[in-house]
């Protein structure tokens, strides 16, 4: 029973921001989860009262986990409601319609959808039982805010439900353009769904770009109010429905702290003294398709190729965290990924020691992350297509002394905030990316310096709590031009790097 006095916040996400350990004898703990939007969250579900619903991670019965959740939601201040999902379900649900279509078409690679039907069907399902869980969980005057490419559908099973306001969904991944959406056989449904939400948030002006493209295309009958601006509205027979851009960001400050604790310090000093002298690039990704590794190694290859006198002065730390393995895609690209690592340290080491790719395949501890981030003089973020690419912003947010140079994909939601202080390049073009290798080398310090404070100064100003506080006030603002035009990345011809 619900004993909430006032308006609450019910979010609702795949999985619940815990995670299942089993021990060997049988018995089942919990281990609060991690990560930025958890970290946002949080402070809000506390004070006003709050519920997250969401899959626990383990199928089938969900009886023996009841009393641990019971104590996971007191120990975090709200409560975790947990949605049940068989084998069957989370194969066609999660792997299937989520990673299988969705998850590659709206990044742009639709050569690699499997579009099963049967997919479409079990999605549909599991977004009820979503819906169910949140009905049985919320107050009609609750503010319910769904997470993510899993749970489009919502909306529109609550709305069946009785459901009829305070419906808003954030999209975490890319939304693509018409010609790549059109490939979607539901896309129609997927678009009504999306419009059976109050507020419809994107990660970039690209994003909400794209999207009011497919409904004006898709739906004419739906008008899209011309203003320019952060949010939109659409018209509906009977409704309005908002739709605007809010990049999501970090905690600036909690990871400006944590990069300054002494054990994240020892181990730079340790990581220095295995690479000495060496100027250090680092990437940091998920096992991913999207996150275009095999690209940047060819880059880096192809740049040590073309400057002789990067060899001896430069390390590529590649550090590959394990991600959704069991998918045969993704066991073939760690394997392409260890083939090519192979051949460039085979063709580039010297016997005095030079070693040009440092490749590490696991999932860090916080500390080792950090330290890889104060480490390195240069990351190398360049994802074929990102959401946003919370990377990006965790190493700049770490950059104390503010005398790194970030490379980073035109196409990382980032770029948008990001374009006035990395160097922006296209995930595709090799040679591009080798020349932006050697220009962040090359580049003086005070260039550096000057790159990195605005880069900050952005983070700063717009970190993870501006994202929660600016999303939930566009839901309920009166006065919509408060929320001004975000930061737009266009392509610039053949002009190079902005100068500082
Ligand atoms: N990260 C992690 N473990 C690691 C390395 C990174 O949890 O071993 C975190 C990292 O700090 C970041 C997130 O994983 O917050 C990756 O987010 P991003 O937006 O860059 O990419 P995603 O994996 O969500 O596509």
């Amino acid at each position: 029973m619900n004993t909430r006095a006032r308006s609450g916040l019910v979010v609702a996400s795949n999985r619940l921001p815990v995670v299942v350990v089993r021990h060997p004898d049988g018995r089942c703990e919990l281990v609060p989860g991690s990560g930025g939007l958890i970290t946002a969250l949080v402070p809000v579900l506390r004070d006003r009262g709050g519920v997250w619903v969401g899959w626990p991670g383990t199928c089938g019965e969900l009886s023996s986990l009841e009393s641990e959740l019971a104590a996971a939601g007191e120990r975090a201040g709200y409560r975790l409601e947990p949605v049940s999902l068989t084998v069957d379900e989370e194969r066609k649900f999660y792997q299937g319609f989520s990673n299988e279509i969705i998850w590659p078409l709206f990044h742009d690679l639709q050569s690699h959808c499997n579009f099963d039907p049967e997919y479409w069907e079990v999605y549909q399902r599991v977004n009820h039982r979503y819906a169910e869980a949140l009905a049985r969980h919320c107050r009609e005057d609750d503010f319910l805010w769904v997470h993510d490419y899993h749970l489009t559908s919502v909306a529109t099973e609550l709305r069946r439900l009785g459901r009829s306001a305070h419906l808003a969904f954030f999209l975490h991944i890319p939304f693509p353009p018409l010609d790549i959406f059109l490939k979607l056989p539901w896309r129609f449904q997927l678009l009504r769904a999306l419009l059976d939400y109050d507020l419809v948030g994107f990660q970039t002006p690209r994003d909400l770009r794209n999207f009011l493209g497919c409904v004006r295309h898709l739906m004419p009958e739906v008008r899209v109010q011309g203003r320019r601006g952060q949010i939109q509205t659409l018209q509906l027979d009977q409704r309005e429905v908002r739709a605007g851009s809010f990049p999501i960001s970090i905690d600036f400050n909690a990871f400006m702290k944590r990069a300054a604790a002494s054990e994240v310090g020892e181990k730079v000093v340790e990581l220095k003294a295995m690479l000495p002298n060496r100027e250090l690039i680092v990437g940091i990704d998920r096992l991913d398709y999207t996150k275009g590794i095999p690209q940047r190694l060819r880059a880096f290859g192809h740049a040590l190729e073309r400057y002789p006198e990067l060899h001896e002065r430069v390390t590529l730390i590649q550090v590959v965290v394990p991600s959704r393995e069991e998918i045969p895609r993704y066991h073939d690209l760690r394997t392409e990924i260890e083939q090519l690592v192979g051949e460039i340290n085979g063709k580039f080491t010297r016997p005095g020691g030079w070693v040009p790719i440092h490749y590490v395949f696991r999932s860090l501890t916080g500390t080792d992350l950090l330290a890889y981030y104060r480490a390195a003089q240069i990351a190398l973020i360049t994802p074929l297509k990102d959401g946003m690419n919370l990377v990006a912003k965790e190493y700049c947010a770490c950059s104390i002394e503010e005398e790194n140079a970030l490379i980073l994909s035109e196409f990382a939601g980032a770029a948008a905030e990001l374009q006035h202080g990395a160097l922006l390049v296209n995930p595709y073009d090799i040679e591009g990316m080798a020349e932006a290798i050697h220009r962040a080398v090359q580049m003086p310090i005070d260039e550096r310096r000057a790159r990195m404070r605005r880069m900050r100064r952005v983070i700063r100003n717009h970190d993870i709590f501006w994202w929660v506080d600016s999303f939930l006030r566009a839901a309920i603002a009166k006065d919509l031009s408060a929320f001004p035009q975000p930061d737009d990345y266009v392509p610039q011809p053949e002009s190079g790097w902005p100068s500082v």
